[in-house]
């Protein structure tokens, strides 16, 4: 009797929760992963978004709702929970041979955006900060594509040394990873700035993209179901 009362409250003690609205899930196993409900609130596809323009690019969904709530809520709150669980859902869709390269933020740390790193600290692949901010570019959300991509030119310089040479290129590729990817002139110019040091690209990884209704003329990615 007193075993089962016990083992039972063990089973409420630890009874699983969806890492994002905290409701109790059933299967253990789900536990790192957002639930079933979370996911369609947030307009998640099945196997997430995939697309090659302006360069190879994946994400989870759209920086749109629901979802882009909970990542401006997370800028904020830097909810270690809920990034695990993003990252477990974004995981299948970064090729094996990735190694993770973050935006780096130009603000100071206080205010810097701390997405991209805390991203790439839990997708599970080798983390390299290979970029530094050349110099602080002015804030883009006003600004129309020609001029993000001036806005971003020269942003970014690759670090010198030691780390990318004990990497073997020829069998990895450097994924960015940002936080959004809306035109994708911060990706492009950090990009150009590997590529011109010699270290191959594969694309970006990232949590949303901005829907391409905001986009006038970027192309139709397609979603992989
Ligand atoms: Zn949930």
């Amino acid at each position: 009797m007193l075993t089962s009362l016990i083992n039972a409250g063990r089973e409420l003690l630890i009874q699983p929760q969806c890492p994002i609205c905290q409701s109790t899930i059933s299967s253990h196993t789900e536990t790192s992963k957002p639930c079933k409900n979370c996911r369609l609130q947030l307009d998640l596809p099945s196997s997430g978004l995939i697309g090659l323009n302006p360069l190879n690019w994946r994400a989870l969904g759209w920086y749109d709702g629901n979802l882009r709530r909970l990542l401006l809520n997370l800028r904020r709150s830097k909810k270690h929970s809920t990034m695990h669980a993003l990252a477990e859902l974004l995981n299948p869709l970064v090729p094996i041979n990735a190694v993770l390269v973050p935006i780096p933020s130009w603000k100071n740390l206080s205010r810097a955006n701390p997405l991209p790193q805390l991203l790439a600290t839990y997708l599970k692949l080798p983390c390299h900060s290979l970029l530094i901010r050349r110099h602080a570019t002015v804030g883009q959300h006003h600004l129309d594509r020609q001029l993000r991509l001036k806005n971003q030119l020269d942003a970014f310089k690759a670090v010198p040394g030691q780390i990318n040479e004990k990497i073997d290129w020829s069998r990895h590729r450097a994924w960015i990873v940002d936080d959004i990817l809306t035109t994708g002139a911060t990706a492009q110019a950090a990009q150009t700035t590997l590529q011109t040091s010699g270290i191959p690209v594969g694309g970006l990884v990232c949590l949303a993209r901005t829907p391409l209704r905001q986009l006038p003329g970027t192309g139709r990615p397609h979603t992989v179901i």
